[in-house]
């Protein structure tokens, strides 16, 4: 099974989500979105991981900053939607969008996604050009970058709320039970204006009692399955690209 750690970067900041993950027998070590170096690599080290590869969902320099470091240290290759290959720091390796992918032995190439380490590239294009989200099917894991945070998703910098609406409806085809790993702790930052969209109907006051109970414990708010975000998130609930426009 994928074994996958989140580390808070950035703390009290800009509470970024960088996300190692890594095969039981340690051979197979990936970071999405390295923020920060330092936690990054205690963790790392802790764990006894080397990682092969950093994944970026996007180029925004809270998601890419440890990019060249981790290289440097590691030797690992910078991967990245083949798009944005101009603007990733220290970038090696170009993915396709809609393509699937496989990480063994140290080593990724296209294949189709049925074993623990494969994933598929989903374009979300919206928050960036060129932003994707990153779907491992057997682990029913998702890291959605900027795109879809808890109860919010990221602000448009590069597109436009129609893009965002393509974006979100890819999101929602997946099934209920992928759990998804946003890129910021930016739960109680969303929660005011779902909580205000729901009228406080029971789903959100479970979900912001259980996002509370973790964060204080000192763990993320998440994950909450898509499931979960269907029923209280109200950008994924908007039925229209109206509905979405009135949100922004
Ligand atoms: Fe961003
Ligand atoms: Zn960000």
């Amino acid at each position: 099974m994928l074994q996958i750690e989140t580390v808070l970067c950035r703390a009290g900041k800009m509470d970024n989500y960088s996300y190692i993950l890594y095969s039981e027998d340690k051979k197979n070590c990936i970071v999405i979105d390295p923020s920060e170096t330092v936690p990054i690599v205690d963790r790392l080290q802790s764990l006894g991981l080397v990682p092969n590869y950093i994944l970026n969902t996007h180029h925004h320099f809270d998601h890419t900053d440890s990019n060249v470091e981790l290289k440097n240290l590691y030797g690992a290759k910078v991967v990245a939607n083949n798009a944005d290959a101009y603007r990733i720091p220290g970038f090696d390796i170009g993915l396709g969008v809609g393509k699937k992918y496989r990480i063994a032995n140290g080593i990724i190439e296209i294949k189709k996604a049925e074993e623990d380490f494969d994933f598929e590239v989903i374009d979300v294009s919206a928050h960036t050009q060129g932003h994707v989200v990153y779907y491992f099917p057997k682990t029913k894991a998702l890291f959605t970058g900027d795109t879809l945070f808890n109860l919010c998703v990221g602000g448009l910098f590069e597109g436009d709320p129609e893009q965002m609406f393509e974006a979100l409806q890819k999101i929602k085809k997946l099934p209920d039970d992928v759990l998804f790993y946003p890129g910021h702790e930016y739960t109680f930052g969303g929660a005011s204006v779902a909580y205000n969209y729901w009228g406080g109907n029971g789903d959100i006051i479970k979900y912001l009692q259980i996002a509370k109970e973790r964060l204080q414990k000192g763990l993320p708010a998440g994950p909450f399955s898509l499931g979960e975000e269907k029923k209280c998130n109200p950008y994924l609930m908007a039925n229209s690209k109206e509905e979405l426009f009135n949100l922004f």
